[in-house]
């Protein structure tokens, strides 16, 4: 994997893109005379037309050399994203559908290359690209891809630039910090001081040259789907949250249920409540596969603070800050999903506290089926199971039981991340990362008050639930899912 230090920042290209948002992965030569080839943009992690910095910067190269524009997305073979189950690459590929659709609408051709990122390449030389643009994701399988195809090409020494534009943080992940980052707090502290410079409005995407060269197969979705989904584990999609861009900004800004027109008034006091889990802004789907970009949440609940100064502050925080601490902590961790990624303190205890006796030691089937003998977790569990997406309040639960439970906390973390990444809709994720090792491993936490098995992770327990929410009342809810 390129290590963050080798590839330098901007500037490059017009100014539409803040110049830190891009990297200069391979700095390309144009050809003297000819007309430059088109601009491809690869989308990988950001799945959306509007609002989408590297679209913004793919489309203002194009303009600039009045060359064409074309977006190109590859779906990934097994172990990433067909390893997701058919919930996830169900909402992956209708979602892509209608912004292939979209794509259309505007002339933009939208090649879908089935055989994986290693076709990538092939579709730049085809097209005779002169500029190949990828959004960022700080995850290995990503990454490892990104930096294949950039090796191929600069191999080919076809003169081809890469650019990487981080399309997904508020403040691109390398310009937040240079580094691993220990807490919320000395995160906090470094993007304040360069947000402003950032959240800023999207302007429009430029007019480019009409695309004149090899034209997308037709992609018969119906098929397509039908044939990932058939092959992939059958984990039934969801019906309650749609897929897209229009689905997306409706949960933010719809006036019947939108979370900024209705709903982001009891945000700081109720978001704890597994009982009111629409208190939650349900954005994290969208959030999750791009459908909908960060900061447009962020500058759109900007305007709301009328409503709930103090809601929209919490809102802001889980949305830049510990959002984008998860980004931190995945692209400077290579082992941010297993125990080599916690720190020297929290490996230490775990490893003190792993042969402490447990009450009750649990198989992962026996977890994944739910047959605990603890009711609200198996709510918990039946919650992410059945209906896709777990409360926030519950995670935290959740995954620390997993570690009371199990034989160690090695088996606890994969089997947290497992079975998170297996049934949440929006797993596969950063936050998903961060947020199993926050509850197993301290991550981003500090040492508490020594106990056993958890030695000083923070411990969490029925009777605190019990004193905070109806345990009933979430139990009963989960059963009418
Ligand atoms: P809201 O409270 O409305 O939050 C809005 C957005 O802020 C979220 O969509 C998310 O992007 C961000 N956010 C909120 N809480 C956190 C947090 N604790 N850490 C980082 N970002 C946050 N989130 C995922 O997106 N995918 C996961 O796979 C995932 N797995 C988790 C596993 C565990 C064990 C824990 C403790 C947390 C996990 N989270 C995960 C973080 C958080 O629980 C979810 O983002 C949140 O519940 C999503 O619902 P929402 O969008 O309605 O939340």
């Amino acid at each position: 994997m390129t290590p963050p230090a080798t590839v330098s920042p901007g500037p490059v290209g017009p100014a539409l893109v803040h110049p830190a948002r891009v990297r200069v992965l391979h700095p390309g030569q144009p050809t003297a005379g000819a007309r430059p080839g088109p601009v491809v943009y690869w989308m990988l992690r950001d799945q959306r037309l509007v609002d989408n910095w590297a679209l913004l910067h793919a489309a203002s190269l194009a303009a600039a050399a009045a060359a064409p524009l074309a977006i190109a997305f590859s779906l990934f073979p097994k172990p990433f994203l067909l390893s997701a189950r058919r919930r996830q690459l169900g909402f992956l590929l209708r979602g892509l559908r209608r912004l292939a659709a979209d794509a259309a609408a505007r002339r933009l051709p939208f090649f879908l290359l089935i055989g994986g990122p290693t076709e990538i390449p092939g579709l730049v030389h085809r097209l005779g690209a002169s500029a190949l643009i990828a959004d960022f994701s700080p995850l290995r399988p990503v990454r490892e891809a990104l930096d294949a195809v950039v090796g191929e090409l600069r191999r080919d020494d076809a003169g081809v630039a890469v650019h990487q534009v981080d399309a997904h943080n508020v403040v691109p992940v390398w310009a937040a910090s240079g580094k691993l980052e220990y807490s919320a707090k000395t995160f906090r502290s470094k993007v304040s001081k360069v947000l402003d410079g950032y959240l800023v409005d999207f302007p429009g995407l430029p007019e480019v040259v009409p695309w004149d060269g090899e034209l997308p197969e037709d992609i018969d979705w119906d098929v397509l789907i039908d044939r990932v989904c058939r092959e992939a584990e059958n984990v039934p999609e969801i019906d309650w949250c749609e897929p897209g861009e229009a689905a997306a900004l409706e949960t933010l800004l719809g006036s019947k249920d939108g979370f900024l027109t209705t709903r982001i008034k009891n945000y700081d006091m109720d978001r704890n409540h597994p009982t009111k889990p629409k208190a939650l802004s349900g954005l994290s789907p969208y959030l999750h596969f791009g459908h909908i970009s960060a900061q447009r949440c962020a500058l759109e609940a900007k305007k709301c603070r009328h409503l709930s100064p103090k809601s929209v502050d919490a809102f802001l925080e889980e949305l830049i800050i510990r959002r984008e601490l998860a980004d931190n902590f995945c692209y400077y961790q290579p082992h941010y999903d297993s125990l080599a990624g916690a720190w020297e303190w929290a490996r230490k205890t775990l490893k003190d506290h792993a042969g402490d006796k447990r009450e009750h030691i649990y198989t992962r089937e026996q977890l994944e089926n739910a047959k605990t003998a603890d009711p609200l977790w198996n709510a918990s569990q039946l919650e992410m199971v059945h209906h896709g997406k777990m409360h926030g309040f519950m995670r935290m639960y959740w995954a620390k039981k997993i570690l009371e439970w199990t034989s160690g906390p090695d088996e606890a973390l994969s089997i947290a991340i497992y079975l998170n990444d297996k049934y949440q809709i929006d797993g596969r994720d950063p936050n998903g990362y961060a947020g199993c090792m926050w509850s197993i491993c301290g991550l981003h936490d500090q040492g508490w008050k020594e106990r056993p098995v958890f030695g000083k992770i923070r411990y969490m327990n029925y009777a605190g639930c019990k004193r905070k929410f109806d345990v009933d009342a979430y139990i009963s809810y989960v059963k009418r899912l």
